[in-house]
């Protein structure tokens, strides 16, 4: 996972046992699941391999582990790899050669490729080949190699960072969008069922509602819950000890975290409000470019505290109710 993730939103191994394996144990996303079905149900009818699959959105929202799913619904290998990972265009040809018959390869952080690498797949991609370069300088001749049939899958948070050429040779483009509170509370409730822990329903959906519609998040908050009822409870985790601990993990309300809250309170506190550009408020902040543009926006927008123009970033009337600042004027005060 990318460096710009905040170590609250990255991987988790505690998240290996709890992850599902099929499509029916995924929830939420009805309508890409739905679709997913299909097309896979249609891939294996045909014995071919499955169209090249891209799922773009926030960190933790299912994108490897659908790619994991459609393994196992397949039958096939799955083989990871990331971006970053892959330096050479040697490193991609010598994992595509190793491929047997309609496998899966994951390519976390695609965007990430250098264009040498990526030109890699374009032939791999659309005619299963790999146009070698053998030899150097004048005697150097192109040898074009087949490989098994197989299926890439490639996950980015953003759509954007992605070449068209490479974005083009994706068959299906599925975006994954944040979970509901209902969503997340039965992840938590799943996840609590596997873990072995006691949580109530009001439990889960508080756990649920604050989550930033994330359900690796939900999984995290569940865990920490967890601890604080051992240990201040009777081990149940029940609406009022969840909410409780969440205060604790400082997690408001709202499901926002210390670094939302930072993000809304400078910008209404040191920028009346908005607009400003991105760059500066990423050093007001402390934080990367990247962090608040691909990981803290997408969910303050959703939630509608924070509108993005073309001037720069604004805080909305609902950020600063929330934050308990007076809207209009300047330099507003705090109401508190
Ligand atoms: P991404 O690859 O998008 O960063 P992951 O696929 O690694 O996210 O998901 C993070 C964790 O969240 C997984 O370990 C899994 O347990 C959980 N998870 C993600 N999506 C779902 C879902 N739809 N239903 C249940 N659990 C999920």
């Amino acid at each position: 996972m990318a460096e710009f993730v905040p170590k609250s939103m990255a991987p988790d191994s505690a998240d290996e046992n709890i992850r599902p394996q099929r499509l029916e144990d995924f929830i939420g996303q009805e309508e890409l699941r739905a679709n997913l079905r299909v097309y896979l149900n249609a891939a294996k009818e045909r014995g071919q391999s499955m169209d090249h699959v891209l799922f773009y959105g926030n960190p933790g929202l299912g994108k490897t582990t659908l790619a994991r799913i459609m393994a196992a619904e397949l039958g096939v290998n799955l083989v990871t790899t990331s971006g970053p990972v892959l330096e050479r265009s040697g490193d991609l040809a010598a994992i595509l050669t190793n491929l047997s018959r309609h496998d899966i390869l994951f390519v976390d952080e695609i965007h990430r490729m250098p264009i040498s690498v990526e030109e890699v797949l374009y032939p791999a991609m659309e005619d299963f080949t790999l146009d070698l370069i053998i030899g150097q300088g004048p005697a150097a001749r192109t040898v074009k190699l087949d490989i098994e049939p197989f299926t890439l899958v490639g996950a980015t948070t953003r759509l954007g960072l992605l070449s068209s050429p490479l974005r083009d040779r994706f068959g299906i483009i599925s975006r994954l969008e944040f979970y509901t509170p209902e969503e997340l509370s039965r992840v938590v409730r799943r996840s609590a069922r596997i873990l072995g822990v006691d949580v109530t329903e009001e439990g889960a959906l508080e756990i649920g509602r604050r989550s930033r519609g994330t359900p690796r998040i939900a999984n995290r908050l569940l865990r920490r819950v967890r601890d604080f009822a051992a240990v201040y409870g009777q081990g149940v985790v029940d609406g009022e000890q969840a909410r409780a601990a969440l205060v604790r993990l400082d997690v408001d309300e709202a499901g926002l975290d210390e670094m939302d809250r930072k993000i809304l309170t400078v910008l209404i506190d040191h920028f009346n409000g908005g607009p400003v550009g991105v760059k500066t408020l990423a050093v007001a902040c402390s934080e990367e470019i990247r962090t608040i543009e691909d990981i803290y926006e997408p969910y303050l927008i959703q939630c509608g505290f924070l509108n993005r123009t073309p001037r720069g970033r604004v805080a909305t009337p609902k950020a600063y109710r929330h934050l308990n600042r007076l809207y209009g004027g300047s330099a507003q005060g705090s109401l508190l």
